[in-house]
């Protein structure tokens, strides 16, 4: 069969800092289309994974994304091949509008050749943005006055616009009230219609109501991994995470 678009095939991975071993042979696959949730106690590794599979941080092992290797590949590289990732602190431009930033992050990482090229094609990829996160009605407003949700939806809608199809987020609802969790839990389904989603978090109520699939970690191990009941009910995991 064809290589899947949005396929995320990890292999023995490995990342050591000063002699620490931070991810100790990980094996992960995630199917396009899935919404995918990394749990798992501090320090487990979480962030590590994500920072190795989007080339911030030295590994060894395999990360293949649509059939391609990334491990040794520079980060814009990997960005390039449609991988995008968010921080627990969303890094949106504060002093421009919503419509500004979408369209800067439009053209990132473009040459002026490409930019040209694609440009009948951005208002549209923009648009679509705005309506996915929901920012259409606030298109306008300058993104330092945002509310802490719709920051956190931007820069996701940023992501959209760079037509990423693996986007990696950590811990997307931090500091969110309930309403806006909610929001976002079907804001990532929407976008897990045709994109692939991997998400770190914490919250186990967020987890329930909208995981498709969840791998635990433990000290740098995949400790458990199915759906959302499935690791509920594994000892090893009640032990390690849910009992903390
Ligand atoms: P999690 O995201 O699951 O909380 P991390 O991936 O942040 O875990 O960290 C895993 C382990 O690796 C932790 O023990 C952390 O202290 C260590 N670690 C992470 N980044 C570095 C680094 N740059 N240098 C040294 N140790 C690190």
């Amino acid at each position: 069969p064809p290589a899947d678009p949005a396929a995320l095939a990890v292999r023995d991975l490995r990342v050591t800092f000063d002699g620490f071993t931070a991810v100790d042979g990980v094996d992960l696959d995630v199917a396009p289309g899935d919404l995918r949730f990394l749990i798992g106690p501090n320090g487990a590794g979480k962030t590590t994974l994500v920072d190795a599979v989007t080339g911030l941080a030295p590994a060894t092992g395999s990360v293949r994304f649509a059939g391609r290797e990334l491990l040794g590949r520079p980060v814009h590289r990997i960005a390039r091949l449609g991988i995008g990732r968010t921080f627990q602190t969303a890094t949106v431009f504060e002093q421009l509008t919503v419509l500004q930033n979408l369209d800067i992050a439009a053209g990132a990482g473009r040459s002026v050749t490409t930019l040209l090229r694609r440009r009948r094609h951005l208002p549209e990829a923009v648009a679509a943005a705005l309506e996915t996160t929901a920012l259409t009605a606030h298109r306008d407003r300058l993104a330092g006055t945002l509310a802490h949700g719709r920051k956190q939806w931007l820069e996701i809608g940023m992501l959209l616009v760079q037509d990423v199809r693996l986007l990696l987020l950590d811990e997307p609802v931090a500091g969110m009230s309930h309403p806006e969790r909610e929001a976002t839990g079907e804001l990532l389904h929407r976008i897990a219609a045709d994109r692939t989603v991997v998400v770190i978090e914490h919250d186990m109520d967020f987890l329930r109501s909208f995981a498709r699939s969840v791998t635990v970690l433990h000290a740098g191990r995949v400790l458990s991994e199915g759906t959302v009941e499935q690791v509920r009910a594994d000892p090893r995991v009640q032990e390690v995470y849910l009992g903390e």
